[in-house]
């Protein structure tokens, strides 16, 4: 579906000449959002704070147009991880049902500084712990190409508030790729910064050490603008960086690397492969020099990846006891049966295999041989990705090795799950930006996304290839 404007510029230029007017853009989104529920995006919508804030945006204007922040008139989601003051927040999970934020995280406090309206809360993978957003307390979530398909995970709901056009930009978090494969799949832009480039503070924490605050939209210069409002130090996260956000030009001749055996992966699909070779041969005619080169870690990725994340997570939940927050079971008589049964009743089954999987690699006995191993490859993909950074502008990949499943399709099959991350999760455990612009589509018209990697807080640079790419790249269906 074609968005009521593809970029805020466009949207900017309406706003300021008065074709119209914030109230009325809020109740257009209103609307949309009614009319896509059986998509089930959302699992709140702030509907009057919206019109409310549209209505004083709007009265701030026509006072003091120069007074007006930088992200004036922008409608933005917020997937259900991200916390807002006095509204509820729940990770998608049972175990928060009820919980309320008791102060807003630094991300959404800077966007409502520069006069951003935030329209709801999406729905998700419980915990951001999915590739599907099936694994939520709320149900699944639908793509808006295919309601028969799944959006990509743990971000959906903001991908298809986005693809569908029930706002402009929305905020995800990408822990192992959960901005950029619902980008992929949906057919948008997903952008996930350097580690410590937005602060965790108000993130709900999965993987701490691979979170991070990403953003969707329709395009690299949208997504570039929000990026830079919500990014920089911040005193409630020592991990986000003091150095404010460099912009750095594009210079020609480009080199962009490729992995040879990321292109002969026994999962990428044929149709993937073929968009991705014909957008390489594309760039060999634009002054971009396209290498393949080796990398011997590609398939050390996804465990490195999955034993890492889970030991942290299953830290990072164990305060979830039915004490503090959310669901209390009211079947408990003591102490151990609150913590037991709160626990049981209140996570989905996907995040208890995760806690099972994080306390069984920190055990004493397999700590060396999981969890500690782990870390040592982790230190060994970091190194190498710099290396290669070093010697390339960019590394390029299809983000995801097929475009959207079946929802169902892989329910079973946790592993299937796992590897469709096979080409994200390098970015979160080197700590390096990524974004996945659209790479056309599929015979059947399904998106297919091309994900670029640049070196730590090179982000600027990356998001200006990806605006290149995005007006530039042939956009031609396979066939
Ligand atoms: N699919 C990955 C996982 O389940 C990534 C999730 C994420 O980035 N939050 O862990």
């Amino acid at each position: 579906m074609k968005p009521l404007y593809k970029t805020f510029f466009l949207l900017q230029q309406d706003l300021k000449s008065k074709k119209i007017t914030l109230p009325n853009l809020v109740d257009y989104y209103l609307n949309r959002i009614e009319e896509t529920k059986n998509h089930n995006i959302y699992i709140e919508v702030f509907a009057d704070e919206a019109r409310n804030r549209a209505l004083h945006l709007q009265k701030k204007f026509q006072e003091s147009p120069e007074s007006c922040g930088k992200l004036w008139g922008m409608v933005i989601s917020i997937k259900d991880v991200i916390c807002y003051e006095g509204h509820e927040v729940s990770a998608a999970s049972k175990i928060l049902i009820g919980f309320k934020s008791l102060y807003s995280s630094t991300a959404v406090e800077r966007i409502i500084q520069e006069d951003g309206i935030i329209i709801g809360r999406t729905n998700c993978d419980e915990f951001a712990m999915g590739s599907a957003s099936e694994n939520s307390f709320f149900g699944p979530v639908k793509n808006g190409i295919d309601p028969e398909r799944v959006p990509g995970g743990s971000s959906g709901g903001s991908a298809v508030s986005v693809q569908i056009d029930t706002c402009m930009a929305s905020l995800g978090s990408d822990t192992g790729g959960s901005v950029r494969q619902p980008a992929a799949f949906c057919g948008i832009v997903g952008v996930k910064p350097s580690f410590g480039r937005v602060s965790r503070h108000g993130l709900i924490a999965y993987g701490s050490s691979f979170d991070q605050i990403g953003v969707f939209s329709q395009n690299a210069e949208d997504a570039s603008l929000v990026l830079e409002v919500i990014s920089g130090a911040d005193d409630y996260d020592s991990t986000a960086i003091q150095n404010s956000y460099q912009k750095q030009d594009l210079s020609f001749p480009l080199r962009v690397a490729y992995y040879r055996p990321a292109i002969h992966h026994p999962r990428l699909e044929q149709q993937t492969k073929l968009a991705f070779l014909s957008a390489i041969e594309w760039m060999e005619n634009q002054n971009i020099n396209c290498h393949s080169i080796e990398f011997d870690l590609l398939d050390l990725m996804v465990p490195t990846y999955y034993v890492l994340t889970a030991a942290e997570a299953s830290s990072n939940l164990s305060r979830y006891d039915g004490i503090r927050f959310g669901y209390r079971s009211s079947k408990a008589n003591t102490l151990d049966e609150t913590y037991k049964l709160s626990r049981t009743e209140g996570f989905g089954s996907e995040v208890k295999k995760r806690i099972m999987l994080g306390s069984f690699v920190l055990s004493s006995g397999y700590f060396d041989d999981y969890f500690e191993k782990a870390q040592n490859v982790r230190k060994q993909i970091k190194a190498e990705s710099e290396k290669i950074l070093k010697d390339y502008d960019f590394i390029i990949m299809p983000t995801t090795p097929a475009p959207a499943w079946k929802i169902g399709e892989k329910t079973l099959d946790p592993i299937e799950n796992y590897l469709a991350d096979i080409f994200t999760v390098q970015a979160n455990l080197a700590e390096i930006p990524a974004i996945s612009i659209p790479m056309g589509k599929t015979k059947e018209g399904l998106p297919l996304g091309l994900q670029i990697m640049s070196a730590k807080f090179e982000e600027d640079k990356m998001l200006k290839f990806a605006a290149f790419l995005q007006k530039n790249l042939p956009q031609t269906p396979q066939g």
